[in-house]
């Protein structure tokens, strides 16, 4: 599922390769991945224009448009992915045209894809982003603090909370804590100052590695997450539980 990094490599292959060129056409005939939008609704408001510029907050992601038109929102969902100017689908990578939701067609002859097997996405004018909290990648240390290390919920559930940290998925947190060595049991409210510090040290050393090297499954943890796994820093076998309903491995010799 994309997490913070997979977001992050697809906001800069928009702003490598998106920015500046003229829309003319817009298929936006998915009504479910374009909700509330109907067919066409987008497609007015684009053509014509450009995508200026691609941010991102969390797994929340979005592109300014020119002679000021509305934000365009894409959200990736469960499985989507961004590609800009890619073979047709059903040759590049096997992968069938069905599964492109929403497609903006430039004057070049290039296009922007929202590619999305599962049909999670989402593709939305002036995106809401009230509920999303600081991003991950850039919160200041005092912010982490306070929004981290408060409740009694169990430190990785506080993590994954879209509205207390934008970002942090399953993979990247369970990565997260192992690094900070940090049992995903503890109640956040527990945490001293100098243990979310280093939870936010390792959050970014994390995030930075998994853009680098292509995404949370990148993890050095992630590969020993199943059966019979073991640490990869002390040998000791791995334990699973479920926490935040989410299935997580961790550490028992050093996550305490
Ligand atoms: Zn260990």
């Amino acid at each position: 599922m994309p997490e913070l990094p997979e977001v992050e490599r697809a906001r800069a292959l928009i702003e490598r390769a998106a920015l500046r060129r003229r829309i003319v056409a817009v298929e936006d005939g998915d009504a479910f991945v374009c909700r509330p939008h109907g067919p066409g609704e987008i497609s007015d408001a684009l053509v014509g224009r450009e995508l200026t510029a691609a941010h991102r907050r969390g797994k929340a992601m979005w592109c300014d448009t020119s002679a000021d038109g509305p934000a365009l929102g894409l959200h990736l969902g469960m499985a989507g992915r961004i590609v800009v100017d890619a073979a047709e689908a059903g040759d590049g990578d096997g992968r069938p045209a069905r599964w492109d939701r929403f497609v903006l067609h430039f004057a070049d002859g290039g296009r922007l894809v929202l590619r999305d097997k599962r049909r999670l996405g989402r593709v939305r004018l002036e995106p809401d982003l009230d509920g999303v909290g600081p991003d991950a990648a850039t919160i200041s240390r005092d912010a982490l603090r306070a929004r981290v290390g408060r409740g009694s919920a169990p430190l990785k559930a506080r993590i994954m909370d879209q509205s207390v940290l934008a970002g942090v998925g399953n993979l990247l947190a369970d990565e997260t804590l192992w690094r900070a060595r940090l049992s995903p049991l503890r109640p956040a409210g527990a945490l001293d100052a100098g243990e979310l510090d280093r939870l936010r040290r390792e959050l970014r050393a994390a995030v930075r590695s998994a853009i680098r090297e292509g995404g949370v499954h990148t993890g050095e943890l992630i590969r020993h997450r199943r059966r019979g796994g073991h640490c990869p820093r002390c040998g000791a076998e791995l334990r699973r539980a479920t926490v935040g309903g989410r299935t997580t491995w961790w550490c028992p010799a050093e996550q305490r």
